[in-house]
């Protein structure tokens, strides 16, 4: 007997790549090597929203803690954003969905409500569509006053006898679900209005894939000083203080219109959404995603449960209250030959794209083998719930 399933209680945002934007500038300190060390470009998840294989609409999932939610404006702009750019002849649909209770929100950080409120599209009979979630958030939320301290060195004890959380830039995570955009209403409230609308194009701008060419940008954002994608985008005072908009970066580039329209021509190649998961397929092992956590699987993807992933991960989302440290996840049979098959095949994500992958690979096959080693007893390896 083996347990049913492992998981990894670490810290994974460590290798979360952010991606963000802020008026001064941009608060990513990633270098350019770091694009090559996520994988992503050889992974290109980005071609499931700029191509029309393999899912030819576009559902887009909007959330919001109370008191946070984007208006329809600022809906309609990114709406119209993905029309231009993604070639989806099912059509786009951005569809506000949960609105979360501040009550229940608090003690929770955003990626912790991503896990526990993402649905994903609505099943469609005529083809799955490609998946984008929105996450509008209260940061002051995050801290739960009720919650007692946690022990802190001295140099921080200060900071952290305060509660103080900095309102976070709107971003997206490249690592390990690079379709979801976290916008804190927080941090847009210290900026003019008209922010909104450009930062949301700009996050999704990121989720098409714009700025991961190393040949026109650095540090996750382009070189073109007049580009939405540039990493600030500059508050011009006077039309500021006489009320007009006073941003000028509204458009793209060339350089970052010629990258978006090569990407509606070039079709993903091993990765798919199944409803809101992403899911790539390697030649022994696949790979879930969702927002923080991934899930490690033998063999091709056609066996993949998506309901029961989701499942786990809203667990751990409610589980998360005070401090979110995301795990990753690996079903092994109970059958003894079987589990033998599913360590080999997963030993392989060793050379995954994703340190994260690496990782959890590296940490089940030595959990597994040794409840093996232990299967004449009773296995029960560190860590396995
Ligand atoms: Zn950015
Ligand atoms: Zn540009």
């Amino acid at each position: 007997m083996y347990p049913p399933r492992f998981c990894l209680g670490r810290a994974a945002r460590l290798w979360a790549v952010a991606l963000v934007i802020c008026g001064a500038g941009c608060a990513s300190t990633q270098g350019s090597k770091d694009i090559e060390r996520t994988g992503i470009m050889a992974w290109s998840p980005h071609l499931l929203f700029l191509n029309r294989a393999p899912h030819d609409s576009l559902y887009v999932e909007v959330d919001a803690v109370a008191g946070t939610e984007p208006s329809g404006e600022v809906l309609e702009a990114l709406e119209k954003f993905l029309r231009q750019y993604c070639d989806k002849p099912r059509g786009i649909r951005v569809v506000r969905d949960d609105t979360i209770p501040r009550s229940v929100a608090v003690g929770y950080d955003n990626e912790a409500l991503a896990l526990q409120y993402l649905d994903g599209p609505v099943q469609a009979s005529n083809g799955s569509p490609a998946f984008l979630y929105v996450l509008y958030y209260d940061s002051a939320l995050e801290v739960d006053p009720s919650m007692p301290l946690r022990a802190a060195h001295p140099h921080v004890r200060l900071r952290a006898e305060s509660r103080y959380v900095a309102p976070e830039n709107p971003h997206v995570k490249l690592q390990p679900y690079p379709a979801a955009i976290y916008v804190d209403r927080r941090y847009l409230r210290l900026i003019p209005r008209s922010f909104e609308t450009l930062t949301i194009r700009h996050e999704a701008a990121h989720v098409l894939g714009l700025t991961r060419n190393t040949a026109r940008g650095a540090q996750y954002h382009c070189m073109g000083k007049s580009c939405l994608m540039a990493p600030s985008l500059d508050i011009g005072f006077f039309k500021f203080i006489s009320g007009q908009n006073p941003f000028s970066q509204t458009n793209f580039c060339d350089a970052c219109e010629s990258d978006l329209a090569k990407g509606a021509v070039e079709q993903a190649r091993n990765v798919r959404f199944v409803g809101p998961v992403l899911v790539r397929a390697e030649k022994e092992y696949h790979v879930a995603s969702l927002p923080a956590e991934i899930k490690l699987g033998a063999g091709d993807a056609s066996g993949f449960e998506m309901e029961k992933f989701l499942e786990q991960t809203r667990g751990d989302g409610k589980r998360m209250k005070g401090r979110f440290s995301p795990r990753h996840w690996a079903d092994f049979s109970r059958d003894h030959s079987e589990a033998e098959r599913q360590i080999k095949a997963i030993a392989h994500a060793q050379r995954d794209l994703l340190p994260m992958a690496r990782y959890a690979s590296t940490q089940f096959v030595a959990r597994a083998k040794e409840a093996l080693a232990n299967a004449s007893g009773q296995p029960k390896p560190p860590g396995a719930d």
